[in-house]
């Protein structure tokens, strides 16, 4: 019998939009892919370099479980670059992408029935983290006209003793909006509970720069990871930083659930941190041209950003003038004009109504998209 916790896990709806894509793709049909949140990039030819370097040189092995102690220090120097703040390298779990490091650090935390604290909407595997290691979620509606930011009082109200971490993600999937200092400053008055911080998709801003958590408190865990800024999603790396009372834990964690990442692109991992600054800003600037394109047709279209998004590859485009339904409409979108796009439900009840849009893919493709969804908002269904 399938364990009522396994049977709680929820699915990720943006799959199910995947699926049709493929149905119809096997059907000869051509369909422009608005819904992934993967890069469309090849990784960095000096990250590949690396890896293949590793390999040859026999770096085929299991590494310490926290990780490769020169990956763990390239990662303490990077956030010294990047935020200004000092970490140890017995502070860092490398592991087998964010992913398995959210889990760990779930695992970490808490107790059979112990609370974490997730904002509506949010990225969706989030809960399924905290299912998985006994916990319970505490949905913290957030609004539109706010970036779909925490309002402290919110956060007030759910906590119980039970609480014991609140979830960010800045730069946010969906809504690519990145959190101000003083929203990440304001967090900080919650010290009783730990601040879990997603910062994987740090880095890919468009204007001014992210903070890390971690300039404003220790009590806090930091989610990152090689999948978006370097374009590795297929290599799976990533890591969680901690506050040093968790070493002997996370390694203990680790040990037994992993053992340890993968050797060679451990290896590949310090290449990306310290030598693909170039591509990474090459990246950047295509990115944000995306951007810049995908907002302005959306609104000519007569889509409502609330808040313009300066970060991550995604629109969290506010569709509720014409949809009421955004699972049933990506489907009616994707089957009529062949453009996947991620229904706003899928990251929550407070996302429906919304689409996200991806632009993980090429200015010609995003053109092409783009143009095809302006015909069908035209027709009448
Ligand atoms: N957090 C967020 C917000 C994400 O969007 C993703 C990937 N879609 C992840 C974590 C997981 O990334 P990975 O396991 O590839 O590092």
């Amino acid at each position: 019998m399938i364990s009522k916790r396994a049977e709680s896990f929820t699915s990720f709806i943006v799959m199910d939009v995947m699926a049709k894509a493929e149905e119809l793709e096997r059907k000869g049909e051509h369909v422009i892919h608005l819904e992934v949140g993967e890069p469309d990039f090849s990784t960095p030819k000096v990250i590949m370099r690396a890896a293949t370097s590793a390999l040859s040189n026999n770096k085929t092995r299991y590494t310490h479980a926290l990780g490769l102690l020169e990956l763990r220090q390239a990662i303490c120097d990077f956030y010294f670059k990047e935020y200004g703040v000092n970490i140890t390298s017995d502070q860092v779990l490398v592991s087998t992408g964010t992913s398995p490091a959210l889990l760990f650090a779930m695992l970490a935390i808490l107790d059979h029935g112990d609370e974490v604290i997730i904002s509506n909407p949010r990225y969706p595997c989030y809960q399924n983290f905290i299912l998985a290691a006994g916990g319970k979620i505490k949905e913290v509606k957030t609004y539109p006209e706010e970036g779909f930011q925490y309002r402290p009082q919110d956060i007030k109200k759910k906590l119980s003793p039970r609480t014991k971490a609140i979830l960010i993600n800045s730069p946010s999937n969906p809504t690519g909006i990145v959190m101000s200092k003083d929203q990440l400053q304001s967090m900080t008055q919650f010290d009783k509970q730990y601040i879990i911080s997603d910062e994987i998709y740090h880095g890919l801003v468009y204007q001014g720069r992210a903070h890390s958590i971690l300039e404003f408190t220790d009590k806090a865990f930091v989610i990152n990871g090689f999948s978006k800024l370097y374009a590795m999603t297929g290599w799976r790396l990533g890591y969680c930083i901690f506050p040093k009372e968790f070493t002997q834990v996370m390694q203990r964690i680790h040990q037994n659930f992993m053992i340890s990442a993968n050797g060679f692109i451990q290896w590949a991992g310090i290449a990306a941190l310290t030598k693909a600054q170039k591509d990474v800003t090459k990246m950047i600037r295509i990115y944000d041209e995306r951007r810049k394109y995908m907002l302005a047709r959306l609104k000519d279209m007569g889509f409502v950003i609330h808040v313009e998004p300066t970060g991550a590859f995604y629109v969290f485009a506010d569709a509720r003038c014409f949809c009421t339904d955004s699972y049933k409409e990506a489907f009616r979108i994707i089957e009529e004009v062949k453009v996947g796009v991620t229904p706003g439900i899928d990251f929550g009840s407070a996302g429906e109504g919304f689409l996200r849009f991806s632009y993980a893919n090429s200015l010609e493709n995003i053109k092409e998209g783009l143009n095809r969804l302006e015909i069908y908002l035209s027709k009448d269904y």
